[in-house]
């Protein structure tokens, strides 16, 4: 077994102080914690001198940031690794670095099945990108500049040290849950051939470089990582290691940092937020960093993703309904509603405790937007237990809902359990469940005709240049219907991450069309 990075060929050839600085491609797939994983180690190679080049024929080094999630997302990342060893092949690449999940669950065989692959980074060593692509951290590239998260298009800056973040190693904080889990085996990889010992405990900080990927008016701040929670049929626990907290202050500078930048929307993110703080000993920690956030005089909008259901308090509610700037919108995968089912998923729960939770968000939060997620055709999912979960989404009425189809991952619990469902049932029962969520959505649109909210401009539509883009506060970047914009008013020199006050005038099944005011 090995763990280590490979080393590369020829060290050399990347990195000299007098030859051209080499080019680095960046492929991040899977979710936005992936994503920042690929800014901040964008960002280490950038302060070490390296160029970041968004054409993979122009790059020297090509990294591809994968997801390991469940099979589709594996295929994604095994597929696109070996489009991109096509450049090393048969174009200018030299090197070929595999980062991220997959490297977590399939290390060796990623080295042994895929030559062209120089090295691989795991999610818990991210540093080690700068020695995978045989750059070493130069002086010559440091800067006097505090400020450490860049933009694409700037210059190299800023490495005053080598060190990245303060909670790397050593991390002494856990969440009892966590230490209990752990000792009952909720993070052994042992069955898995070629995966290091260790747990990957790698937290980024405010210090740490970061090329943001983002549009320029929002980005991701990744508050946590890793997770204690036991769901059978989830594998990230093993992927990503134990939940951690990022320290409040860092996340606190991070975002004035990103403020002073111009960025008007922060993201939060991790695995679960609604835990943020409680390996700090914080109380209602994420509530806290949303009003402490809210503060931020740059900032227009603070959102998170991602609440475990019982972790959602009503202090956290309170912080949403008061504070305008914290978008009101809940995206709380249920994963399902029927009891049977939650419990053999290990989440816990009924439809009649999620709809009495339901029932205080909405009355707490007015105009509060809900996205959740499901899983269908979990083994031992009757068909009762089915219909149970239409009829629950039918009472809950959801603003915005995904649905996954049950993937069997070799190392969670669930691919132990018997009475699997066919695939052509599971595939039906997705089907079924996204036209009902189809109408819902219909309805929901449809009600938010002749209303007025804010809205940011994301650019000119991919269709026509004659529509723009955006999002108010109901839509999530990247997940959520558009809002397309056909009517400028007054506006008619507007630009990337303006904020306007718009009002809707069409509504379609998932999308919105608005004018400006
Ligand atoms: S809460 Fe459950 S589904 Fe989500 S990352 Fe943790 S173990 Fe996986």
């Amino acid at each position: 077994m090995s763990n280590e990075i490979l080393t590369p060929d020829k060290p050399q050839e990347a990195k000299s102080a007098s030859s051209a600085p080499p080019k680095v491609g960046f492929v991040s797939l899977g979710c936005p914690k992936n994503l920042v994983d690929s800014e901040v180690m964008m960002g280490m190679l950038q302060s070490a001198g390296a160029k970041i080049t968004t054409h993979a024929e122009d790059a020297d080094i090509i990294v591809v940031n994968t997801c390991s999630f469940i099979d589709t997302a594996k295929q994604e990342s095994v597929d696109t690794i070996l489009e991109m060893a096509g450049h090393k092949t048969g174009g200018k690449a030299k090197k070929l670095i595999v980062a991220g999940c997959l490297v977590e669950r399939y290390r060796n065989e990623i080295q042994k099945n895929i030559p062209e692959v120089d090295a691989v980074v795991g999610t818990g060593e991210l540093e080690k990108i700068l020695a995978a692509a045989g750059i070493q951290a130069s002086p010559a590239h440091a800067s006097d500049s505090p400020f450490k998260i860049l933009n694409a298009s700037t210059a190299s800056q800023s490495l005053k040290s080598g060190v990245y973040s303060d909670q790397k190693v050593g991390h002494v904080h856990a969440r009892p849950e966590g230490d209990a889990r752990e000792s009952a085996g909720r993070f052994s990889r042992d069955e898995w051939d070629g995966a290091v010992h260790d747990l990957p405990n790698y937290l980024y900080d405010e210090n740490t470089p970061r090329v943001l990927a983002t549009p320029k008016h929002m980005a991701y701040i990744k508050i946590a990582e890793g997770c204690d929670h036991p769901c059978t049929f989830c594998i990230i626990p093993q992927l990503r290691g134990k939940f951690r907290s990022r320290r409040f202050e860092s996340v606190i500078a991070e975002a004035e940092s990103l403020a002073k930048r111009g960025v008007k929307e922060v993201v939060l993110i991790g695995q679960d937020t609604t835990c943020y703080g409680e390996d700090l000993g914080l109380k209602d920690g994420l509530a806290l960093l949303l009003e402490r956030l809210a503060q931020i005089e740059d900032l227009r909008w603070v959102r998170f993703l991602y609440a475990y259901p019982n972790k959602i308090t009503g202090r956290l509610l309170d912080v949403m309904a008061s504070n305008e700037k914290v978008c009101s919108y809940m995206d709380v995968p249920l994963q399902h509603a029927s009891a049977n089912v939650l419990k053999k998923m290990k989440r816990g729960a009924s439809s009649d405790i999620f709809l009495k939770s339901i029932d205080k968000m909405r009355k707490t939060v007015p105009n509060l937007t809900l996205r959740t997620s499901f899983i269908v055709g979990f083994p031992g999912e009757t068909a009762q237990d089915f219909e149970e979960l239409c009829d629950f989404v039918q009472a809950a009425q959801f603003d915005w809902l995904g649905v996954f189809t049950y993937s069997d991952e070799e190392g969670a619990k669930a691919f132990h359990l018997d009475e699997k469902v066919p695939a052509r049932e599971i595939e039906r029962r997705r089907r079924k469940l996204m036209q009902l969520q189809k109408q819902i959505s219909k309805k929901r649109r449809k009600a938010l005709v002749g209303k007025q909210f804010d809205i940011v401009l994301e650019g000119p539509s991919q269709e026509t240049e004659l529509l723009w883009e955006g999002r108010t506060a109901m839509h999530a970047p990247e997940i959520d219907g558009k809002v397309f914009v056909n009517d400028f008013g007054e506006h008619q020199d507007v630009s990337e991450g303006q904020f306007f006050r718009c009002e809707i005038t069409e509504a379609h099944e998932y999308d919105l069309v608005a004018k400006l005011l």
